[in-house]
């Protein structure tokens, strides 16, 4: 019988595996001949370009500006030739298409002359646009299948870079992906242009300080964590490999309970595994610095150090595929979904978020004068507002039915979009809503520019990990942010809402200073109303408690439980407005992205139900009528035998038990089969909702049958690694 167990082979197998780490260290590779060492950077760049090319190309980089496509063919040139010397064959527009996966397209240097010969080319015009057949990308009715043309748009602020394979490499390109009528159709181009609209609005206010600066742009330090199990128990679950995450598993003996695994010492093979992420990660100059255990066993974290938010946006897809890559390579599976192991901790993406000026200014930084002070807390001010007024809008960017599953769970903030600013922040912060010059004079309030605040500590002494978005000394955490999604959505609205708040402060400080009207005064007034309508946001206690689920809803702050409450704030006509006025998404954009998020909840939860019902049919019902047998025979041979038969009660009632679950549960799995099938009329919302109240009950039902029989059923017969299994042997 074992032998035919694919459970029972993943242990005999997982327990010979070896694992080889490549040996990394930075005496025999000095780091400047490891970090970046593939990336076409700008010490390459200034290398092979001539001078102008060179000027030109990093204007473009580092000012937006536009590429002159009279430059095009000397980089790609150069490119080509920088490439061809370290392995490359081929090169590639990377794009990141609303699958939220990184999609490429690769083309061949060869090119033949025609007379039996080939040379090796690439024109600036094959680095500038590429043109990927793309009628197979979701588009949300953006582009009618007669239109199939998008483009893919070189990217220039973020640098190509060589990805090895052992047979060859393959030059990378960045690349934005567009409709021929110029609509994005990925998730670069919008976070690109929520870059440029926040840009303009902090620059705008900062000239209200007194400060001229060329370039702002946000910054993003990315923070993943990420599940590690043996690839042969991956293999051995339909689910994990086709879902991503368990369908059935009973609870472990021994879970998290015992909080042993947060911070503890890596185990060997996963250590091997991190070491050659990060190894390949350096190449590439993605700044991956941390790393550790998570919370739940064979949970970790890899974090890396802040960047721009599209650099940040590329390298943390790439830090995705090279976990998955690499993982693979040690005979472990990289499991990034929200909710792998149902009762254990899920996964989630720390998105640490500032604001920056060209000349390296972080505008969350307190520091420590009064002047700074004030800069800083209409930054502050400025968030909070944007938060507060465009919470539904951040609920929607992290919504997927793979989160519904974290959010709220006791262990990831609830949908509830609040902020934390820790005592010191909040302390000021309500003092400054108080602190209308006309009541200073009660003394103790204080005013913008003339009080010394207190220097805030860079690091904020309390974390609360319960709050979806909080203050951490120089910059804001969104937390509810999830592990396997892309991190250019809850960005491009963070960017955009932030611009909308920050010139709403320009606008009534340019026109209520007017006439030499004393700024501080004028400022004060600004935020202060500010902070009297918005500081129902902030909540600096604890996220998890049912107290503060009551509170909120008083405070009327919303509370989209899942994704199909939340998706309907997309299509507003507030979103559409402040989308449309930023020239972020144009309201076909707008539209296409809710048409393509609630496809994508209906495909996933049907993709689920689908397994749920195969599994449970082919795999846990024939463990289980299997069993059945062995226990009905043995009591029909035992009383045969004529012996005690006054002692069989027991197994009588374990009989009786396991047939009457057995019956339950095909009736259950009767009943998902109809309500999968059995879609019902409307539109893209009411299946999204069909999904959610009819599939995912229908899911759990057969479900708590499912883990019930694991508990029953001879052990040697069950398929399915179990979750002590999975989680534990590594
Ligand atoms: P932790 O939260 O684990 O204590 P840190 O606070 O040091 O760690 O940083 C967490 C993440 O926040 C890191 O990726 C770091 O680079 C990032 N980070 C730090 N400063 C900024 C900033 N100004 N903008 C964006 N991200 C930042
Ligand atoms: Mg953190």
């Amino acid at each position: 019988m074992g032998s035919t167990n694919a459970r029972a082979a993943a242990i005999a197998a997982l327990t010979n595996f070896k694992a080889v780490a490549p040996r990394v260290n930075f005496k025999d590779t000095p780091v400047k001949d490891l970090y970046g060492s593939r990336v076409f950077n700008e010490e390459v760049q200034r290398e092979r370009l001539p001078k102008t090319v060179f000027k030109k190309l990093q204007q473009t980089i580092r000012n937006g500006m536009m590429l002159d496509p009279q430059i095009a063919d000397a980089v790609a040139i150069a490119m080509k030739d920088w490439a061809i010397e370290k392995g490359a064959t081929h090169y590639a527009h990377i794009f990141y298409p609303m699958t939220g996966i990184t999609a490429e397209k690769h083309d061949s240097f060869i090119s033949p002359t025609g007379d039996g010969q080939a040379i090796l080319e690439f024109s600036g015009k094959e680095l500038v646009q590429g043109e990927p057949d793309a009628s197979s990308f979701p588009s949300g009715g953006l582009r009618a299948t007669f239109e199939a043309r998008g483009y893919t748009a070189w990217d220039p602020t973020s640098p190509a870079y060589i990805l090895g394979n052992p047979n060859g490499s393959t030059l990378v390109i960045p690349t934005a992906f567009v409709s021929w009528t110029g609509e994005a159709l990925d998730k670069k181009t919008p976070l690109l242009r929520s870059m440029d609209a926040v840009c303009n609005a902090a620059i705008r206010l900062l000239k209200q300080f007194g400060k001229v600066s060329e370039k702002v742009f946000s910054t993003v330090g990315p923070e993943q964590e990420y599940f590690l199990i043996d690839k042969n128990f991956y293999y051995a679950r339909p689910d994990l490999l086709n879902a991503g995450r368990t369908l059935f598993g009973a609870q472990p003996p021994k879970g998290q309970e015992m909080e042993d695994h947060y911070f503890g010492s890596i185990p060997e093979r996963v250590l091997a595994c991190m070491m050659e992420v990060e190894h390949e990660l350096y190449k590439l100059a993605v700044p991956v610095k941390t790393r550790h255990n998570e919370v739940a066993p064979a949970q970790y974290e890899i974090a890396p150090i802040f960047e721009s938010s599209n650099l940040a946006h590329d390298h943390q897809m790439l830090t995705m595929e090279t976990l998955r890559r690499v993982a693979d390579k040690y005979g472990l599976a990289c499991l990034m979904h929200e909710k792998p192991f149902a009762g254990v901790n899920g996964s989630g993406k720390h998105n640490n978020w500032s604001l920056s000026t060209a000349e390296g200014e972080n505008l969350l930084n307190p520091g420590s004068t009064p002047h700074e002070n004030a800069q800083f807390l209409t930054f502050v001010c400025a968030v909070i507002r944007a938060v507060d007024k465009y919470a539904a809008l951040l609920r929607v960017s992290i919504a997927s039915a793979g989160n519904d599953h974290r959010l709220g769970a006791n262990e990831a903030p609830p949908a509830i979009i609040s902020i934390f600013l820790g005592d010191q922040l909040n302390d000021i912060i309500e003092q400054l809503e108080k602190g209308a010059p006309s009541s200073s004079k009660q003394g103790g309030f204080m005013e913008l520019g003339t009080s010394v605040l207190p220097k805030l500590p860079r690091d904020a002494g309390d974390r609360n990990r319960t709050s979806p978005f909080a203050f951490t000394g120089n910059k804001f955490e969104f937390r509810a942010v999830s592990s396997g999604q892309s991190i250019a959505g809850p960005n491009t609205v963070l960017n955009t809402i932030v611009a909308e708040s920050l010139d709403y402060i320009s606008g009534r400080l340019e026109t209520e200073s007017k006439g030499g009207k004393d700024f501080n005064k004028v400022l004060q007034t600004v935020l202060s109303d500010i902070l009297k309508q918005h500081k129902r946001v902030i909540f600096n206690g604890n996220g998890y408690s049912e107290a503060w689920h009551a509170e909120a809803e008083k405070r009327g702050l919303p509370n989209f439980k899942t994704t199909v409450d939340s998706m309907p704030s997309l299509i507003t006509k507030e979103s559409v407005e402040l989308f449309g006025k930023y020239k972020v998404l144009n309201e076909r954009e707008v539209h296409s992205r809710y048409e393509i998020f609630l496809e994508n909840y209906k495909k996933t939860i049907n993709i689920e139900a689908q397994l749920t019902t195969s599994m449970a049919k082919t795999m846990i019902l024939p463990a289980a009528i299997r069993y059945q047998g062995e226990v009905a025979h043995s009591l029909a041979a035992t009383k045969a035998a004529g012996i005690n038969v006054g002692n069989l009660g027991e197994q009588e009632q374990l009989l009786s038990d396991l047939s009457r679950t057995i019956s339950d549960l095909q009736k259950k799995i009767a009943a998902l089969a109809h309500v999968t099938e059995h879609l019902g009329e409307g539109d893209a919302l009411a299946h999204a909702k069909h999904s959610r109240d009819a599939i995912i009950p229908a899911m759990n039902a057969v479900r708590t049958l499912a883990d019930k029989l694991e508990t029953i059923v001879a052990d040697d017969l069950w398929p399915l690694p179990t979750y002590r299994e999975m989680l534990f042997i590594k």
